[in-house]
């Protein structure tokens, strides 16, 4: 598992319980906000990879969390590209925590496999655009069958869940929330997230954050097709 950070404690990743969050290395998207970039490009994760945090120091300091901590976050960049992700998630149920993944789709055959197993807890997943659109964010080419399918799966309701969209001013029409909400129709809990401008992968990315009224007539457009929809800003 490589290893590149860990946040060591945060209460926001799931309200009301301990979380400790640690990033994988390397993704298989380039969204052009991606904030980042450094764990993402290979010329930065190359870098990167020459100090990353081994698995041994990582279980050593969740052993010695036993009893302060519920969850383990397994985040990206994009966790599914760790070739040992269902055995290092396994190591971490065996010690008797929680395991939530964040995910942007990549393999719904592993998170199937993760779920039939009860190898993980919850899934968060990230809806970049509506799907015919997708490309004009992620900047690669995407295979919309197992995106579709990572939807369906979660859509199953075997696993708690979420869908989480970043949305953008300039980017983001209310049209376009309404169709990524039916994209994920009747799903019980969608968050949107607003842009954050301060730095990205492409420096030609033209977006603004949403004020929170838009956020709100974003909000109420979503509701329209799912159970609930918050907004994070
Ligand atoms: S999914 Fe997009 S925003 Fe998230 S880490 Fe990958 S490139 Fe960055």
């Amino acid at each position: 598992m490589q290893i590149s950070w860990i946040q060591k404690t945060t209460l926001l990743d799931y309200p009301g319980k301990v979380a400790t969050i640690i990033f994988t290395l390397g993704c298989n998207f380039r969204c052009h906000y991606c904030h980042n970039f450094q764990f993402v490009l290979p010329e930065h994760t190359k870098v990167v990879a020459n100090d990353l945090i081994t698995e041994e120091a990582f279980f050593n300091f969740l052993k010695s969390r036993e009893g302060l901590l519920d969850w383990v976050v397994i985040s990206g960049w994009e966790p599914t590209l760790q070739g040992d992700l269902y055995d290092f998630s396994k190591k971490i149920k065996d010690l008797w925590f929680l395991v939530k993944i964040d995910t942007n789709w990549r393999d719904p055959k592993l998170i199937r496999k993760m779920i039939d197993d009860w190898i993980i807890d919850y899934v968060a997943m990230d809806i970049k655009n509506p799907i015919e659109k997708y490309n004009e964010i992620i900047n690669v080419d995407f295979n919309k069958k197992d995106i579709l399918e990572t939807i369906s799966l979660l859509l199953e309701w075997r696993i708690d869940y979420e869908f989480r969209s970043t949305v953008a001013k300039w980017v983001h029409t209310e049209t376009d929330i309404e169709e990524m909400a039916k994209l994920i129709s009747w799903a019980k809990r969608y968050f949107l997230q607003n842009y954050r401008p301060e730095i990205k992968l492409n420096e030609d990315f033209i977006a603004e954050s949403f004020i929170a009224s838009e956020l709100l007539n974003m909000k109420r457009a979503a509701e329209k097709f799912v159970d609930k929809c918050d907004v994070r800003m």
